[in-house]
């Protein structure tokens, strides 16, 4: 009796409801008048980043839009991708604070993540990581990639870039906005004939370096355990300080991905568990690699060097590897 009838036709067409639930994201429009842009923080392939204020210290991503304009990505996407990047609270993400949501003016505003990058600690700064703190970074890596996926969400652009340290802590940027900021924007001239900016191939998992095809990402099949093996990717950095097949040209890459060979682990400084997540991260099949949060198990019951471990709480790893 309380129903309410929307009209006379009678017709349940779906593809309504996201339009409407697009109305209730006003509570998260930031007028872009009320925003401040200081300096350029840094510019990727669909935008470029500022350090900003609105209400305090604030990261904003203004989006190239005569791009996004002049290709097929429609604003519902990015609306849609707003949406998603909305629903997430966790400790070790991004904060997400508002979007500008009136073209031409797009725009992500998040937290200003201090602290740098795992990359910049890795790759430009050179920085050791100690087994041990590789393991409380994976933890945590696995604690917030854990939650975006028990909320349906795909990273799709899981690396070191995108995975500040502020203090010890880890926060995970870029997640869920693949479409918006790879896809319109990717596929140009930084990038190689088949659309791959470098530093982005040796996160590809075995099924999706398969699907590449020129200009073409759109349609790349990711998923949670694509994730995953990206993780498996950040992980053999944290270890080793470099990129897997690092000096490899992308030819000899995509065909030894996509035939399921890995990099070697043979000069790798890592006891037999440590190596196996990597293994289990890496596995060709995507069934194969384990999910976010039988990887942080695994990761707490790795041991710890030169902690002190109770006799009463042994360690089963090679058991939990089987499964
Ligand atoms: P790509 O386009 O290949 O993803 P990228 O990750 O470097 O490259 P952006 O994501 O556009 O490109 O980021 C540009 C710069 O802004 C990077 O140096 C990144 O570390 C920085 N940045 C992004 N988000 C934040 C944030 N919330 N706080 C501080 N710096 C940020």
């Amino acid at each position: 009796s309380g129903r309410v009838s929307l009209s006379g036709s009678g017709s349940t067409d779906d593809s309504r409801w996201p339009r409407q639930n697009s109305l209730s994201m006003k509570e998260w429009d930031i007028p872009y008048d009320e925003l401040k842009l200081f300096e350029v923080i840094g510019t990727g392939r669909f935008g470029t980043v500022y350090r900003g204020s609105w209400h305090g210290a604030v990261a904003v991503k203004l989006l190239h839009v005569n791009a996004l304009s002049d290709h097929s990505v429609p604003l519902d996407t990015f609306k849609h991708e707003v949406a998603t990047f909305r629903k997430t609270r966790h400790e070790n993400l991004v904060l997400f604070m508002g979007a500008c949501m009136k073209p031409p003016r797009l725009a992500i505003v998040t937290s200003l993540c201090k602290g740098m990058t795992l990359f910049t600690h890795i790759h430009l700064r050179k920085d050791k990581f100690t087994n041990n703190k590789s393991v409380i970074v994976a933890q945590q890596i696995s604690q917030g990639m854990g939650y975006l996926h028990a909320r349906g969400i795909i990273h799709k652009d899981l690396k070191t870039k995108n995975i500040f340290l502020e203090n010890g802590k880890v926060v995970i940027t870029d997640f869920g906005l693949f479409s918006v900021t790879k896809l319109c924007f990717g596929n140009n001239a930084r990038g190689d004939s088949l659309g791959i900016p470098p530093g982005w191939l040796c996160y590809l998992a075995p099924e999706l370096v398969r699907a590449l095809r020129p200009h073409a990402s759109l349609h790349l099949p990711f998923s949670k355990a694509t994730d995953v093996y990206a993780f498996g990717t950040v992980w053999y950095e944290l270890l080793c300080g470099e990129y897997p097949f690092k000096g490899q040209p992308p030819e000899a890459i995509i065909w030894q991905v996509g035939k399921g060979v890995k990099q070697s682990l043979a000069n790798m400084q890592a006891s037999r568990d440590i190596k196996d997540i990597l293994m289990l991260c890496w596995s060709y099949r995507s069934l194969e690699r384990p999910d976010f949060p039988h990887l942080l198990s695994t990761l707490e019951k790795l041991p710890r060097k030169r902690l002190a471990r109770s006799p009463s709480h042994p360690v089963h790893l090679s058991r939990s590897a089987d499964s």
